[in-house]
């Protein structure tokens, strides 16, 4: 039969946003239950961020590898064992798995396998391996994430057509390769397959891939997509598959014309949507917006007093950092502090090749937003570091209020835009100015520096630059 166990906090979802919301509640005193129907770490840990950047590493150390010879390195005969790949990169995984099972573990929260429903406004049901159980909870955060969108023509099957999912955990590389979606998500997948052997065709809805990243740093991607070899086709929307002996048909509408694309494998990547299926959220008065996701209010309340919201199950961002972020809000505001959501920016980083890193307004939205602006711009090719790391390609820009010099935006493509992006968040975060930035002295050789030139470059005086 059913029993019912009372908890303070009863977290759905063990993704960055829920793992999370759970340390910082049992942080800070409360007892805390942890639901989660699949694996500790969510999408994140577990099929998103960490094995995708774990492949991207590798697909890059091998092109780099292959593309030295002006700097004198020839390496003949490269072989990549995929299988050996994938087991080391799921090794990568379960490090970080682990990790958060133990940090669980150690702030004494109990983490339940099984897959949590809404019964009541205080209530859920948890059908687990051996049965189900009831949990009456103070407080509720669910932390559910989302899932791969589907077209109708072109579904999955897992095998031929894949999501983001299999297309981590491929056993082999695949001879041709056929990404639907110019997100960064088939991007970011489509450049590492071509890095390791793949001929590569990206095709894109609209008119162009990365829609809604600034153009002039969309460019340094779409021209080393070239160099690589990579087949992009945008306004191309693939309408349907058809299975040809080994290979896969799809049918393309380019414009007025009608394609067909041919490949071994179809990678699909064109959005994701809440995970809200089964948890019946009507039945808790739960609500949701058009698009599905699960509103909230700056606090994460859902429109159930008991029940928060975090991650991507709330909508854009869909980000991993959004989500902890969220999760430490919404732990901290059931313990009674007064938090909220209170972020000045949220970066957003691309691992393409080069790297895309955003923070703030572009130079256009702080114009919308009324302000006057000064904008700086410093070229990797004039940094010593990116020089001396091949990696001259790219440039940062800062963008600031014309009048207080108070930075409103910094924009980077190039090599480690990934990196770099943390200390411009940061100088957003606290208000900094130009000078703030200008007058930290960077070490040297170093790809920051590239920061601090910006800066200088926005009133007129960068050193390296005329
Ligand atoms: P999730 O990580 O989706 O976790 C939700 C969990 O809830 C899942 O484990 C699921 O099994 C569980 N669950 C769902 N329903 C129930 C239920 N009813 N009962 C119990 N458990 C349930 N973001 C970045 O910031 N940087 C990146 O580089 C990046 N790369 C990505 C690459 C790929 C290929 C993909 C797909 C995503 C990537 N993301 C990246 C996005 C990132 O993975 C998500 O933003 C993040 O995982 C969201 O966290 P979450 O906690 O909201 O949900």
């Amino acid at each position: 039969g059913e029993f019912t166990v009372g908890a303070d906090v009863l977290v759905i979802g063990g993704g960055p946003g829920g793992y999370v919301a759970a340390i910082r509640a049992a942080q800070l005193g409360k007892s805390v239950t942890l639901i989660e129907k699949n694996d500790l770490g969510g999408v994140c840990l577990n099929r998103g961020c960490i094995p995708s950047k774990a492949i991207i590493s590798m697909a890059d150390f091998v092109h780099r590898m292959k593309t030295m010879e002006t700097a004198g390195i020839r390496v003949n005969g490269i072989t990549v064992e995929m299988e050996r790949l994938q087991q080391w990169k799921q090794g990568v995984v379960q490090k970080l798995t682990q990790g958060v099972a133990s940090l669980c573990k150690g702030n004494q929260i109990t983490v339940v396998q099984g897959e949590a429903s809404f019964v009541s406004a205080n209530e859920v049901r948890v059908v687990t391996e051996h049965g189900s159980e009831r949990y009456r909870f103070e407080s509720c955060i669910i932390a559910t994430g989302s899932y791969p969108v589907e077209l109708s023509g072109i579904p999955f099957d897992g095998q031929r057509v894949i999501s983001s999912t299999e297309a981590l955990s491929l056993k082999k590389i695949p001879q041709q390769l056929l990404v639907v979606g110019g997100g960064y998500i088939g991007l970011e997948l489509g450049t590492a397959y071509r890095k390791l052997g793949s001929e590569v065709t990206v095709l894109e809805g609209t008119g162009q891939i990365l829609p809604g990243t600034d153009p002039g740093l969309v460019r340094y991607v779409t021209r080393n997509l070239k160099k690589l070899g990579v087949e992009v086709q945008t306004n191309a929307l693939a309408t349907s598959l058809q299975i040809n002996g080994e290979k896969v048909d799809v049918t393309v509408r380019v414009k007025d014309e009608t394609k067909v694309f041919s490949a071994d494998q179809v990678l699909v990547t064109v959005g994701r949507k809440p995970y809200t299926g089964g948890l019946e959220l009507a039945d808790s008065g739960i609500e949701t917006n058009e698009q599905g996701f699960i509103k909230v209010d700056r606090q994460q309340r859902t429109t159930n007093p008991k029940v928060f919201a975090i991650g991507d199950v709330t909508g854009n961002p869909m980000l991993a950092h959004k989500a902890s972020y969220e999760g430490k809000v919404a732990a901290e505001v059931i313990a009674g502090l007064p938090s909220e959501m209170d972020a000045v920016v949220i970066p957003s980083v691309i691992f393409t090749d080069p790297e895309i890193a955003s923070v703030g307004w572009t130079e256009e939205q702080a114009k919308q937003e009324g302000y006057e602006t000064l904008t700086g711009r410093f070229p990797f090719g004039a940094n010593g570091r990116a020089l001396s790391m091949e990696g001259g390609d790219g440039f940062v820009q800062v963008i600031a209020e014309k009048q207080t010099k108070r930075v409103l935006g910094v924009h980077i493509v190039g090599p480690e835009a990934s990196n770099l992006i943390a200390e411009a968040t940061l100088a957003i975060e606290m208000c900094a100015t130009l000078e703030d930035l200008s007058l930290t002295v960077h070490a040297h050789p170093t790809l920051p520096e590239t920061i601090m030139e910006a800066a200088e470059a926005a009133v007129g005086h960068a050193i390296h630059i005329l």
